[in-house]
């Protein structure tokens, strides 16, 4: 079989992490199974329609790297589908359901409706529709069609229960008694989401449905929509939903959701992908750290867990400082250029080697200025231990060092520890007594990376000129 996916949002936004997810699930099924993903905007309520959001889907998806296939019409550029071009397509099929008796127009106003509602809830019965336009009779429906604003519902079946299989829950049962004859044609026009979502995923091909556990109340609904067209079910797969640490739905209350603030807080789209495969998902070993490859030669639908899963902000923070510590180094000073606010040069081979020594010093791209601007300025007039660049032995330290390094071009980062220990024998300075002035000359604080770091990024001129503007006189 050809496995055929989609990713079917409804533009309302940004790109949400969880959906992130079912589109990643998506993506790792269809390329491990060498299938084909689509992606479909289920734009039919337009009121929840939000200006630009199928762009910013798009770009999110561009810097993940998760690509669809196909082409609307097999023209241009791949995807995505809109549902809001394909109206016609969605009243001739609900047209084909109420011609069988399996679906019926109903005229109730709002009104009627609400009162029902509330009526059932205060004698603590079900709110199901009453089918009260059920038994209106050929003449009065077509009657009223013409004339009154109506929606089609599903009639639905009379029979006991429905199970389903799905892939990460075994099977699952439904009562048809729960079970309200739903909408599936609004009286504008428009389908509801059931209707269009089973017609399109029918049409398109679409061989596995895999979505978040959200979904799964809709499913016996769309089962039964299947079951009404004749046409074969999909297999489903419930995707289990992205907790909160207190185990409440991943809200924005408790962090971000959106995966543009991941991005611009500086989490890398690599570190991103491997964390979200990894929320109810995962090999069956130890190993934490994919690359989306190994994610798609390793990813199986069974392997999705049912129980929810915590998204845990200190382990996508771990997980970015070990890609930011092993992806090659040309990809982290790309993804680190725009995130550098400092004035400064970005191309040269100096920012090369500052980016590869504090890539390891950081876990987001966001904190790179604060780690690196060291490198570039030296500004001690106002730092609170700047009495010690003043004391005698420091003078002495700086003096031997410049005279040192003047003398002698060949010291590398790999030689320099004997010129600290020929400080030692020389002067008798040695440990903190060393270090300390010598960080703070050459570096602008007491504390931070090993002199040896340092003088490999700065080079041995700048080394000696930082020295001399801290010798007096
Ligand atoms: N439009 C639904 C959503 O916004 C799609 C659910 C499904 O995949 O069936 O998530």
């Amino acid at each position: 079989m050809n496995v055929k996916v989609r990713f079917a949002p409804s533009p309302t936004g940004y790109l949400h992490v969880g959906g992130l997810r079912t589109a990643l699930y998506n993506y790792l099924y269809a390329k491990s199974e060498g299938g084909e993903i689509i992606l479909r905007i289920e734009d039919t309520d337009q009121s929840r329609k939000v200006e630009g959001a199928v762009e910013q889907l798009m770009s999110a998806f561009d810097v993940m790297g998760i690509n669809f296939d196909e082409s609307p019409n097999n023209e241009g550029d791949c995807g995505p589908y809109f549902q809001s071009q394909r109206l016609n397509l969605y009243k001739k099929h609900v047209n084909e359901l109420v011609d069988k008796g399996l679906a019926y127009p109903c005229f109730c106003s709002s009104e009627r409706l609400d009162k029902l509602r509330k009526e059932k809830q205060t004698q603590k019965l079900s709110t199901k529709y009453d089918r009260h336009c059920l038994s209106l009779s050929k003449d009065e429906i077509d009657e009223k069609c013409n004339s009154e604003p109506h929606v089609i519902r599903l009639k639905i079946p009379d029979s006991e229960s429905i199970t389903f299989n799905d892939t990460v829950r075994n099977n699952v049962t439904f009562n048809n008694a729960e079970i309200d004859d739903q909408v599936l044609l609004k009286s504008d026009g428009f389908p509801t989401y059931h209707l269009a979502n089973v017609v399109d995923d029918y049409l398109m091909g679409v061989t596995h449905v895999i979505r978040g556990e959200e979904w799964l109340s809709s499913t016996p609904k769309h089962i039964l929509l299947y079951n009404a067209f004749e046409w074969d079910v999909p297999q489903f797969a419930h995707v289990p939903l992205l907790l909160n640490p207190d185990k409440s739905k991943l809200s924005k209350r408790q962090g971000d959701v959106a995966v543009e603030d991941y991005l611009k807080k500086g989490i890398l789209p690599e570190a991103l992908i491997n964390f979200v495969a990894l929320l109810g998902w995962n090999p069956g070993d130890d190993c934490e750290i994919f690359s989306i490859d190994e994610l798609i030669s390793e990813f199986s639908l069974e392997r999705i867990h049912t129980s929810g899963a915590v998204f845990n902000q200190e382990k996508l923070a771990w997980m970015n400082g070990e890609y930011l510590k092993n992806l090659p180094l040309n990809k982290i000073v790309i993804h680190s250029k725009p995130f550098i606010t400092l004035d400064i040069n970005t191309e040269d081979e100096k920012f090369n080697r500052v980016i590869d020594f504090s890539r390891n010093r950081v876990s987001y791209l966001t904190e790179l200025n604060d780690e690196i601007k060291y490198f570039y300025s030296h500004q001690l007039e106002n730092h609170s231990d700047k009495a010690l660049l003043s004391e005698a032995s420091s003078q002495s330290l700086f003096k031997f060092w410049v005279t040192e390094l003047s003398e002698n071009e060949t010291w590398t980062p790999e030689t320099l520890k004997a010129l600290i220990s020929k400080t030692n024998d020389e002067l008798g300075i040695k440990g903190k007594n060393l270090f300390f002035p010598m960080r703070l000359a050459i570096y602008g604080e007491c504390k931070g990376p090993d002199i040896p770091s340092i003088y490999n990024i700065l080079g041995r001129d700048e080394i000696i000129n930082r020295l001399n503007s801290v010798i007096i006189g």
